[in-house]
């Protein structure tokens, strides 16, 4: 069992007074592959450093199986690390290295050799293990930390951006091997990245956070499908989603203003009555927009083609509303429909595609 429980935790920082991290509270399964997520400056490393024992928790508690660890250093977490800097040992070989974290377990012989030959090969480090780290490239000795980190079975693996010095294509092998031996192993991973794709590719769930701020902890599919907020919304999803302002009608429609009236669209679901009247901020997801070029007349707008990007499989047009302030969105449509800039297009949104944020927060 490796169960991980934040509670109430908060990091701030007596130099500059940083509060990094407010108030997380959050759970990492048994066997979970956790990715924190989330843009720069927002906590993440902080975050991961307190699960390691490598900073000091300012307020709150970190259980691990149920026990409080607040108290206990690295070495008593069992925990594997591997930090974008690859903090290794650079007078022993690559191969030492690796094995480094078994010998001092008091594993010996056969036992080491095998282990370390055998993440090395999966980590494609085979041919580098008689070599001394300073010697070689900055995504190597990425992948020569990461080896150490996996080479033993931890209670927790705790990963902070380590791929971030690999090229892309190497990055895209190593991140599937990752998630392949966190499920051959039965690892509890978390892992920090600042890179959606990195994290949707990889993850269970997704923990997002910014500004030092947990916006919102699900799976991929709940995250994209009901963002907690804007920020999660606009953050998840590529192209971002569309916010576009409206007000509500009634408990299950909503309208967008245009100079020729209201636009009526019908939701999924129902409204609380509280809102009726209020200004409101509707979000489509790009994918989720159908185009026609003949009038709809029910759950859609009319808007001017402004921009086409053909993507190979598929064409992104960013279309001008007509509604009141002229707002932008942009729709994906497949790629054999051709579009010209300046078509007038009708736009048509499914009530099950429309999301209702009332400020900044997810009503509907
Ligand atoms: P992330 O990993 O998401 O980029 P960090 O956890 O590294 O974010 O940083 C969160 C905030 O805490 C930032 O504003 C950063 O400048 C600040 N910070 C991080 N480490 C320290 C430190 N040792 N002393 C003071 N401020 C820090
Ligand atoms: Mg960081």
């Amino acid at each position: 069992m490796s169960r991980i429980d934040v509670r109430g935790v908060w990091k701030i920082y007596p130099r500059g007074n940083v509060v990094a991290v407010q108030d997380f509270t959050f759970t990492c399964n048994d066997r979970e592959f956790l990715a924190i997520l989330g843009p720069s400056g927002g906590g993440k490393s902080s975050t991961l450093r307190m699960l390691a024992g490598l900073e000091e928790i300012s307020k709150g508690e970190i259980l691990f199986d149920g026990k409080v660890v607040n108290h206990l250093g690295p070495a008593e977490r069992n925990i594997a690390l591997a930090f974008e800097s690859y903090a290794l040992y650079y007078r022993l070989n690559v191969y030492e290295n690796i094995a480094f974290p078994l010998r001092a377990r008091g594993m010996k012989g056969s036992e080491v050799d095998g282990k370390v030959k055998s993440i090395a090969e999966l980590l494609e480090l085979t041919s580098y293990l008689k070599k001394y780290p300073g010697s070689l490239a900055g995504g190597v000795q990425q992948r020569i930390s990461l080896a150490r980190a996996l080479v033993r079975r931890p209670n927790v693996t705790l990963l902070d951006e380590p791929l971030s010095h690999m090229d892309q294509r190497v990055r895209h092998e190593i991140r599937a091997r990752i998630r392949h031996l966190h499920d051959e192993l039965g690892l509890t991973t978390v892992y920090v990245t600042h890179d959606q794709a990195e994290a949707i590719s990889l993850c269970d769930r997704l923990l997002i956070i910014n500004e030092g701020k947990l916006q919102q902890i699900g799976t991929v599919e709940e995250v994209w499908n009901r963002p907690a907020n804007k920020f999660v919304a606009y953050f998840i999803g590529e192209p971002t989603m569309n916010f576009i302002p409206g007000f509500v009608e009634h408990e299950r429609s909503i309208f967008i203003a245009t100079p020729e009236g209201k636009r009526v669209f019908h939701v999924e679901g129902k409204l609380d009555a509280q809102y009726i009247g209020v200004e409101i901020t509707i979000g489509v997801r790009p994918q989720h927009i159908e185009v026609f070029r003949e009038k709809k007349e029910h759950n859609a707008i009319a808007g001017v083609v402004r921009v086409i990007e053909f993507q190979g499989d598929k064409t992104v047009l960013t279309i001008k509303l007509e509604d009141e302030v002229g707002t932008e969105v942009k729709a994906v449509v497949p790629a054999q429909e051709s579009y010209r800039e300046g078509d007038r297009v009708w736009l048509y949104f499914a009530p099950s595609s429309i999301r209702i944020f009332a400020g900044d927060v997810l009503i509907l």
